[in-house]
């Protein structure tokens, strides 16, 4: 078994050097907090030696707002440190750049009309930047509460929409937990400290079963002479938010509240537990799955089954090797940890073939950008990214991208922008050409909404929207116009003179 050593802190001249240059160059400036700037650069340094990166990551995480917000040059940082250093560097820069509007991110990038495609082939020379920026968002993310309101909502709605599913296609659950839980916490403040309350209460009142049923596995596991950690994990907040929605807000529908955890050494064994676990109790009907043969599209690897216990107690089991275990947690970073363990300590081939390799749209990712600065064709419709496969990005005229789930149509994108908008449709242009309403949003289309003050909402649009925020907002105004002309027509049969 591979010892996985996590925080691992790399000594070396060149980080120590990065840290001065960086040091000098944010000298008197502070951030919201209070603190001087350089607290930020060296907090993206630990998050990403706890991810267990490599040094130029880590140099270029300390010099990633560098060259955006001090007179030091990429050209400096080649100089000091290399070409690969500087390329991450000016890759976090554009990235930050490129989210705001989101307009021309590179040169060498054929006219598409999907910007999120552009940014991702940008990226995706040297997927490393993602993950430097990544780390540059949770740390702002853990120092949130020092920004206004406005912009503590902004940036935490973001995280939600873009940067947590990211974290959740790379397979860092970890760090999508925490993306998510601490937005969360301030997109929607009373529905998280509800949720929390509940999942704690749930807990506790769990407590005494979910011991028990420890005792009864650990038994049972130690007699098979099988060597096992085992473990519970609470759901978090926002996956309960989510799940819940899912299930008509039904907390009886669901069953993993918390889950035991099983880590062994080596697939049998997995396979061995779950025979055992529906032994001992009775497993749920359509609740076993083996992502072990069937790896979820992010590549986590795990068996899951719900039991319920003699004394009538629900419980899932999430059973799984440790490298699965490393991979579900610390995924696309995992995978670059080990990737350079096999290259500095020449593993043998068996210890990392468990890996899972379903990364395989990064390897295409680089090889497209590749060979678009070679200045080759590519067809990007065949590059199927589907980094989000239930969302789509459409953009404003103006290039802000809006996000909509897959199938939403032209009256959900004016809803989302603003009620005012919605209400007041009269047309729409798609991709510059005039379209109807009932035309379903593809990717990375552009969509201007035409409005007219005289417009007012139609009952017939409610067949028009797929969204439940559009068809809210809708039917609230379609009901406050229907109240309206009631009592339009009341007063008017008032101010009739009567006959008599
Ligand atoms: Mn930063």
């Amino acid at each position: 078994m591979a010892p996985v050593t996590k925080n691992h802190p790399i000594k070396s001249y060149r980080i120590d050097h990065a840290i001065e240059i960086a040091k000098k160059a944010h000298d008197g400036q502070f951030r919201k907090t209070g603190e001087p700037y350089i607290v930020h650069p060296l907090a993206v340094k630990k998050i990403l030696e706890e991810w267990g990166m490599d040094e130029d990551t880590i140099i270029a995480g300390i010099l990633h707002d560098t060259v955006e917000d001090t007179p030091l040059t990429l050209d400096d940082i080649r100089k000091e440190f290399g070409e690969p250093v500087a390329f991450l560097v000016d890759g976090v820069t554009k990235l930050s750049t490129a989210r705001n509007g989101m307009r021309d991110i590179d040169t060498y990038l054929p006219a598409t009309k999907d910007n999120f495609l552009r940014l991702m082939i940008a990226l995706g020379d040297d997927i490393r930047v993602l993950i430097i920026k990544l780390a540059d968002r949770l740390h702002n993310l853990r120092t949130l509460s020092a920004l206004p309101p406005d912009k503590q909502k902004k940036i935490a709605k973001e995280t939600l929409e873009v940067f947590a599913p990211l974290a959740d296609r790379l397979n860092m659950g970890l760090l999508r937990v925490e993306l998510a839980d601490l937005s969360f916490k301030y997109v929607n403040p009373r529905r998280y400290e509800e949720l929390k309350n509940l999942l704690d209460k749930y807990c506790e009142s769990a407590e005494k079963s979910l011991q028990k049923i420890e005792h009864e596995i650990s038994a049972a596991l130690k007699k098979e002479k099988i060597d096992f950690e085992l473990s519970g994990r609470v759901k978090s907040v926002y996956s309960l938010h989510k799940k819940l929605a899912k299930h008509n807000q039904n907390i009886g529908e669901i069953y993993d509240l918390t889950a035991l955890r099983i880590i062994v050494d080596d697939i049998t064994d997995c396979y061995l537990i779950l025979g055992i676990i529906h032994s001992l109790y009775t497993p749920m009907s359509g609740r076993i799955k083996d992502y072990i043969a069937m790896p979820k599209q992010n590549g986590y690897q795990s068996l899951h089954t719900t039991v319920i216990t003699k004394d009538k107690h629900i419980v899932e089991f999430q059973i799984r090797t440790k490298e699965m275990h490393e991979y579900a947690e610390r995924g696309l970073a995992a995978s670059f940890y080990y990737n350079e363990q096999k290259l500095t300590e020449n593993y043998k081939k068996g210890k990392i073939e468990h890996l899972p390799t379903n990364l395989l749209w990064i390897t295409e990712l680089q090889m497209t950008a590749a060979r678009l600065r070679e200045g080759k064709k590519v067809d990007l419709k065949k590059l199927k990214l589907n980094l989000f496969a239930d969302k789509i990005f459409v953009y404003t005229p103006k290039g802000d991208i809006i996000d909509l789930p897959n199938g939403a149509l032209p009256l959900d994108f004016a809803y989302k922008l603003h009620s005012e908008i919605g209400d007041h449709v009269v047309g729409v242009k798609i991709n510059g050409k005039m379209s109807n309403l009932n035309k379903k949003l593809e990717q990375g289309d552009i969509v201007e909404i035409l409005t007219s003050k005289n417009q007012t909402p139609k009952t017939s649009w409610l067949s028009k929207i797929f969204t439940p925020h559009a068809r809210q907002k809708l039917t609230r105004r379609l009901n406050h116009d229907a109240k309206k002309a009631q009592k339009t027509t009341e007063s008017k049969k008032k101010r009739k003179p009567r006959k008599k």
